[in-house]
């Protein structure tokens, strides 16, 4: 509960993008990773795993593609074990694919439900000595970007915090003037980097933080960032997030969204400029403002109910709004109940008292109906509501909605 009111806390939903993906992006920046090709059938899987072959070492990854973690320990669901797999031949790899495409995968990130592969990625092996971890990702308290670097990589990075948190080193970044070459070697020599491979190391740390910045990235995490037998410093995995708020100037980057990977509820509201998030209660919320949205969730399941929903309509509410935001709740499965939490500050609630009217003519809501309006014209705006005819328990307070809702959703 708690991690999902923090996460609608801040509405930014940071874009995420595919493993391939981030591998382009990465070479585009000078940052080195392995060849390697997508593939979206075990025919095309064979066929890219030959001629990737053909250009490298002679071993090959055949790599799940979802925008999780977790993958090369993760089970799918048909039994097979392992979205991550070596391939010595490219016969081998047409059939490790046909193991993964069109399966679901379960990993530790996934949650039970797990997610559909629809693409593998066919990638040179590299040769590795050794797994580190690295990210940037910007932290609230430095106020600005941060290198987390670990020698303890291709795991967990959580696992290592909490048995080993000697083992993770944190470089706070100065954004103004840029990560300097002596803190890139710094940062190389933290991650146990012989002398002598320092400054390649350093080198690519650099280039990697300079993606991070160009592309307007909230995360960028490389799980494992290798070693080579040869002592190179390499990227085996790539995971990014990009602030959605930068939309405007990373085009390039947006285009990649996968809308198959992300939750279809969000998707939706985004397209009517809601903003939603998806909880695992049963009490549908519909409200004016992301604080009161909050408050809603917190005082909820303090009470002792469980939200199905964020959902804050914004501040001016209108029957369109009202509409779609109506039509959401009701489309999840897991409404059982809906609570309407309408605070009028600048907006009359006696307004919104007959955009709602408007919208449910529209959108059948067949579950029990809980309205609370208060604030600006309230009195008007309830007699409306009363005079409709419309079904629906009166709330007069943000507590005598709550109680309400928790009582009603308990004879459910
Ligand atoms: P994740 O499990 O979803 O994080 O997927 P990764 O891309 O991190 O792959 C999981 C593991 O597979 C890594 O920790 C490595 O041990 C291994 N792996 C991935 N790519 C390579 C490679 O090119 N060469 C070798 N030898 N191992 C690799
Ligand atoms: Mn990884």
């Amino acid at each position: 509960m708690l991690s999902c009111t923090t996460k609608s806390l801040s509405f930014v939903r940071n874009l995420s993008i595919h493993e391939y993906q981030s591998k382009g992006l990465l070479k585009s920046f000078g940052v080195d990773t392995m060849i390697g090709e997508p593939a979206a059938t075990p025919a095309e899987a064979e066929r890219k795993a030959k001629e990737v072959l053909a250009n490298g070492s002679g071993k090959l990854v055949v790599k799940s593609q979802i925008h999780a973690g977790g993958r090369g320990v993760g089970v799918f669901k048909s039994g097979f074990k392992g979205g991550v797999k070596l391939a010595e031949s490219a016969k081998e790899a047409g059939e490790l694919a046909s193991k993964m495409l069109n399966e679901v995968l379960v990993t530790k990130q996934t949650g039970p439900d797990g997610r559909l592969v629809r693409t593998v990625y066919l990638e040179d092996a590299a040769p590795v000595k050794r797994e580190m971890y690295l990210a940037i990702l910007m932290d609230r308290g430095f106020g600005g970007p941060v290198i987390v670097a670990s020698t303890e990589g291709g795991v967990d990075i959580e696992t290592v915090a909490h048995t080993n948190p000697n083992a993770i080193l944190k470089f706070p970044v100065d954004i103004n003037a840029g990560m300097s070459t002596e803190q890139a070697m710094d940062i190389a020599r933290g991650l146990k980097f012989e002398e002598k491979s320092v400054p390649q190391a350093a080198d690519q740390i650099q280039k990697l933080y300079n993606v991070f910045i160009e592309t307007d990235a909230t995360q960028v995490e490389i799980n494992p960032f290798a070693e080579t037998t040869e002592g190179k410093a390499i990227c085996l995995d790539a995971k990014f997030n990009f602030d959605d708020n930068a939309e405007y100037r990373q085009a390039d980057i947006f285009e990649m969204r996968d809308p198959l990977e992300e939750d279809p509820f969000e998707l939706e509201a985004m397209k009517h400029d809601l903003n939603w998030v998806t909880l695992d209660g049963n009490v549908g919320c519909v409200v004016n403002g992301a604080g009161l949205a909050m408050a809603t969730l917190d005082y909820m399941t303090l009470a002792g109910g469980k939200p199905a929903n964020f959902l804050d309509l914004g501040g001016g509410v209108n029957q369109k709004t009202a509409q779609e935001a109506l039509r959401l709740v009701s489309k999840n499965p897991n409404t059982k109940l809906m609570f309407i939490n309408i605070f009028g500050g600048i907006v009359s609630t006696a307004m919104v008292a007959r955009a709602l009217l408007e919208a449910i003519k529209v959108v059948k809501i067949d579950v029990p109906l809980v309205i609370r309006l208060d604030g600006t014209d309230c009195i008007e705006a309830r007699k409306i509501l009363k005079e409709s005819g419309l079904k629906y328990t009166e709330a007069t307070s943000f507590e005598d909605g709550i109680n309400k809702c928790v009582a009603m959703a308990k004879n459910l």
